[in-house]
């Protein structure tokens, strides 16, 4: 798999990865791959799947490495993701990232990105997001869409996702430090590491990503 182009996106929840991932697939045609989106088509489907994680996504939680291991395998196979797959979401924890690394082999990664945001500023953006159910589009609660509940590029429906009330975002925060910020040394230490701010409009993120991806001879 090592002509693969695959990337993984890291962040805390509202940094921005799922805006960022929607236009790093489309520019450099890579199958998204978000293990968010896969288990919250399955709660919305009620699939055994999804009964089997609603009560987890709902406060918060994370769903066992076992599990998303399976789904991300899986997602692998799928054709879109033939020459290469952009990770959102996933890995969350180090053995996710041992359990990638033995999928993909050792030059299977060909960069990985951390987007950097402040707690508050999660919090703020957080309580205020709204996301389209079918294909992910995110508004603030402000945009005429949050407003209307009808998405503007598909026609799905708007809403607010049950883990972006406060208590969860909490919980969430305290997840990532204690599960996720270890996989930062994890790649950091294998020389697949980048930070960029993701305190800059959507825009600016874009293109230091996309600066990282070109001075790093990756796209
Ligand atoms: P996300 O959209 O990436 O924030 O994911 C939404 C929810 O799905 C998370 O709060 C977790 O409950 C679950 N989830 C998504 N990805 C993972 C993962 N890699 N490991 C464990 N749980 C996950």
């Amino acid at each position: 798999m090592s002509g693969q182009l695959n990337l993984v996106l890291l962040g805390k929840q509202g940094a921005g990865k799922g805006t960022q991932s929607l236009r790093l697939c489309k520019r450099y045609g890579l199958a998204h791959i978000s293990t968010g989106d896969i288990l919250r088509a399955a709660v919305a489907g009620d699939t055994p799947l999804g009964r089997e994680v609603k009560s987890v996504l709902d406060a918060g939680g994370l769903v066992s490495d076992e599990l998303v291991n399976k789904l991300v395998e899986d997602r692998f196979k799928d054709p879109d993701a033939a020459t290469g797959g952009l990770l959102d979401g996933f890995p969350r924890t180090t053995g996710q990232a041992e359990a990638l690394e033995a999928l993909l082999g050792k030059d299977g990664i060909k960069l990985v990105i951390n987007i950097d945001l402040p707690n508050e500023l999660v919090l703020q953006r957080l309580t205020s997001r709204r996301v389209c159910q079918e294909c992910g589009t995110i508004y603030k609660d402000t945009d005429v869409a949050a407003i209307s509940g009808t998405c503007e590029v598909c026609g799905g429906d708007v809403i607010q996702r049950s883990d972006d009330k406060p208590e969860a975002i909490e919980k969430r925060l305290a997840m990532f430090e204690r599960d996720t910020r270890p996989l930062l040394a994890f790649y950091e230490s294998r020389g697949l590491l980048v930070t960029v701010n993701g305190d800059q409009s959507p825009d600016e993120v874009t293109s230091d990503i996309e600066q990282q991806l070109r001075s790093r001879g990756v796209a």
